[in-house]
């Protein structure tokens, strides 16, 4: 009979709650009890800390996403007919290739090289559509992984967008660095830049910004990039173009892309990764692209089917809506016309910022030599300010901005140039 209890009755009291505790505490029991809290991103550090800010004067300057001169997000005219064309013509969201959209990519890569560049004339290149310029550098990234067969080092100037390092150290490659931006002269560091490359071993991965660099806005002069690119052919270099900000820099898509232009005419056949998130304001959108030039179409092909094979397992292929509004923009004259205008625009507006922050610097009585904030180009402006004037600058003025004293010019308006000069002024003094 007792052979025939529930189980439970034959065991005794502390065994009974034992069994009973048993599910609670493998319920509580965890996999992850090991992972760390990691610390934030510091730039979405520096946005929080500033909407928490109740002063009215507040300003951020560390988001790096174009403001109009009223400080409001930015949607361009010809983005918003673009996606009136499209919605009209009642598309369907059929998945796009692994590739993405074919129109997108040649147009991206007409764009970055000139349409009657000898590569895009003999085809002897590939372009994938990628989720925006992380994206791109991260397909890039693991493409040199899997096949660049010569070295794990990619070098970066020093210092470099913040995410270069962990998008290369997480697809497996190896991070050097190479002098770049010269703190004495807020500039570049022409001839430390030239020194490092030319130790650089034969055969590394070398990235550069193609304009705009992110975060100093120091840009090499065109008979600099001249000379880099000799350094680079003679050292066998394999050069890896970010563009990220293509007509933002000086609000002229050629002139901002001629060093990646000038490099290919060397015979330098280089990586380059694009992005539509600044020039097109398609930031959420996340359009972008990544171009192997090759030595020929044979080679293409062949790269093309393993960045294709690369892609699939990663995300399958890319988001549709951007790819058709940038698309739609660049292959139609009158829209393509409209945001070469707006692309001007936005980079005159920072270029004109910069103007009035150094006058205003000026007219508050400084004595320091502001001029690279107008040598700087781009989004981005190196002020040269210490962490303690950083410091300063948020406690006392509601400022911010990330602790390398980098601000971003698209924050600035008319309207707080003044006080944001005043501010500069009262911790540099
Ligand atoms: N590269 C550089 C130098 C950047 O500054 C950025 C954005 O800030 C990117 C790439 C990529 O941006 P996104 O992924 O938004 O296109």
């Amino acid at each position: 009979m007792a052979l025939l209890q529930p189980a439970r009755r034959l065991l005794s009291a502390a065994a009974q709650r034992h069994l009973c505790l048993a599910p609670v505490a493998a319920r509580a029991s965890s996999w992850w009890s090991h992972v760390e809290m990691g610390p934030p991103d510091p730039i979405l550090g520096v946005t929080e800390a500033f909407k928490r800010d109740t002063n009215a004067k507040k300003m951020n300057l560390g988001v790096g996403a174009y403001r109009d001169d009223n400080g409001k997000p930015f949607v361009l005219n010809s983005v918003r007919k673009a996606e009136a064309q499209i919605a009209a013509k009642k598309m369907d969201k059929e998945y796009l290739p692994i590739a993405g959209l074919a129109e997108f990519n040649k147009a991206s890569a007409e764009l970055a090289l000139g349409d009657t560049n000898e590569v895009i004339k003999s085809g002897r290149y590939v372009t994938v559509q990628t989720i925006s310029g992380t994206g791109s550098l991260r397909v890039g990234a693991s493409f040199l992984q899997r096949f660049f067969k010569y070295s794990r080092d990619v070098y970066l100037p020093k210092p470099s967008w913040g995410n270069h390092t962990p998008i290369f150290r997480d697809a497996g490659m190896q991070l050097q660095a190479y002098r770049y931006y010269d703190p004495k002269t807020c500039g570049f560091d022409f001839a430390g830049a030239l020194d490092d490359i030319s130790k650089i071993p034969e055969q590394s991965v070398i990235l550069f910004h193609a304009c705009a660099h992110n975060p100093t806005g120091v840009d090499p002069r065109p008979e600099q990039w001249k000379e880099l690119a000799a350094v680079v052919k003679k050292r066998n270099l394999f050069a890896f173009f970010d563009m990220a900000y293509q007509g933002f820099a000086s609000g002229d898509i050629n002139r901002d892309s001629w060093a990646v232009r000038h490099f290919i005419e060397q015979g330098i056949n280089v990586v380059l990764s694009q992005s539509y998130a600044k020039n097109m304001g398609l930031y959420g959108e996340r359009v972008g692209a990544f171009s192997v030039i090759c030595k020929d179409v044979d080679e293409a092909k062949r790269v093309e089917s393993q960045l294709k094979i690369l892609i699939r397992p990663m995300y399958s292929n890319p988001p549709i809506n951007g790819a058709r509004i940038a698309s739609t923009i660049l292959t139609s004259p009158d829209l393509r016309k409209e945001w070469l205008e707006e692309v001007k625009g936005m980079a005159d507006r920072i270029i004109d910022m910069r103007n009035q922050l150094v006058a205003n610097l000026k007219k508050e009585g400084s004595s320091h030599n502001w001029q690279h904030i107008t040598d700087q180009i781009g989004m981005f402006c190196y002020t040269g300010l210490k962490p303690e004037q950083v410091e300063q600058l948020t406690k006392e003025f509601s400022i911010y901005m990330t602790k390398d004293g980098r601000i971003s010019v698209a924050g600035v308006t008319s309207g707080n140039v003044g006080y944001l000069a005043r501010a500069i002024h009262q911790v540099s003094k």
